[in-house]
């Protein structure tokens, strides 16, 4: 296959760009560099079959001819973090539901089957623990900037899921819970660098809260051999909604130890007020946990990478040339 990943500079669409080259595929990566970067394409830009166009998912045309001659869509592209989100719902929501619609047009244009990935935002402050796919999405207010990243995510569920019912377009959408692993930024967010990279310089590890809101930490490995698993049987899942994370759930207070643990560090752990760690347009999630039965049940889905594993990798990550 030539598969067209967008996003393919960020971090998870670098870690796909590297499986699939892998397993003997040819990858165009295409990716606006925002929050995405070259030095994560460094191993997969040296190999044949790989090649990179830099530009705007907005941009019809160019998404078009990106497109032209893949027999496979991956959509990653999207605007995240939760800094910038926070502090730019309106181009969040542009990017991440006028930029789907153009890349969902141009796949039913080409006939070209995509998978879209969406997030376990959607399921906001759903109190029903673990999150299945069926269940009613629940998230904030629309004066809550927060949620523009989720109403745009799931806007793009619908909106494909919509293509597909109507139009055939081979849809699958993937909702992903929190995925970590090396080459994640912590500048707009992000835990689990975050804590990371604090620990290794000595400073205080910033638990915002009182750290007993729980995530679910997913090993970027076990996503992408997740999305190359759908990938592979994308026409018979068509029309599927599937959530990819791992179960395993825990306290950010836990995590925080769990890393001053592995990187044998000397810092404090600091709790942080939410109002002082976020700007306006901040809620907090208190739980979140993912129903992963679908995906065990139609791709054999089990996340095999533990806690300790995901943190070797973001410690070597953060360790590595590249990230300096
Ligand atoms: N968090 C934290 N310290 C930080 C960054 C994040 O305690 O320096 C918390 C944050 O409040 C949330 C969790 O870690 O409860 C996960 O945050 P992240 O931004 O990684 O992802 P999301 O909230 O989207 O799950």
């Amino acid at each position: 296959m030539r598969v067209l990943v967008t996003g393919g500079a960020g971090f998870i669409g670098s870690h796909l760009c590297d499986l699939l080259l892998d397993a003997g595929h040819a990858v165009t990566a295409l990716d606006d560099l925002s929050t995405g970067s070259l030095l994560n394409l460094t191993g997969a830009l040296a190999r044949p079959g790989c090649r990179f166009i830099q530009g705007d998912i907005r941009d019809t045309l160019l998404v078009e001819r990106a497109m032209e001659h893949c027999d496979a869509v991956v959509h990653l592209a999207a605007r995240i973090g939760l800094r910038i989100i926070v502090e730019s719902p309106f181009d969040t929501l542009d990017v991440n539901a006028r930029g789907t619609e153009s890349v969902v047009q141009a796949a039913l244009k080409q006939k070209t089957p995509i998978l879209i990935a969406s997030t376990s935002e959607v399921y906001g402050h759903s109190t029903k623990i673990p999150s299945s796919e069926s269940d009613p999405i629940c998230f904030g207010s629309p004066t809550i900037g927060r949620w523009s990243y989720a109403c745009a995510k799931a806007y793009d569920e619908f909106y494909s899921l919509a293509l597909q019912q109507e139009r055939g377009l081979p849809v699958v959408v993937v909702r992903l819970f929190n995925t970590v692993g090396a080459r994640q930024s912590g500048r707009y967010g992000m835990v689990v660098p975050r804590l990371t990279a604090q620990a290794l310089s000595g400073a205080p590890l910033t638990v915002y809260g009182d750290g007993t809101q729980t995530r679910c930490f997913c090993s970027v490995r076990d996503v992408t051999d997740a999305l190359l698993a759908i990938l592979l049987r994308i026409d018979a899942l068509a029309g599927e909604v599937l959530n990819i994370g791992n179960p395993v759930e825990m306290t950010i207070i836990e995590l925080a130890k769990q890393i001053v643990e592995r990187t044998a560090s000397r810092s404090a752990i600091e709790f942080v007020p939410f109002s002082r760690a976020y700007p306006a347009g901040f809620e907090e999630i208190m739980r979140r946990v993912p129903d992963i039965s679908k995906a065990r049940r139609v791709i054999s889905f089990e996340p095999k990478i533990p806690l300790e594993s995901i943190l070797d990798d973001v410690i070597a990550g953060l360790r590595s040339p590249a990230h300096r």
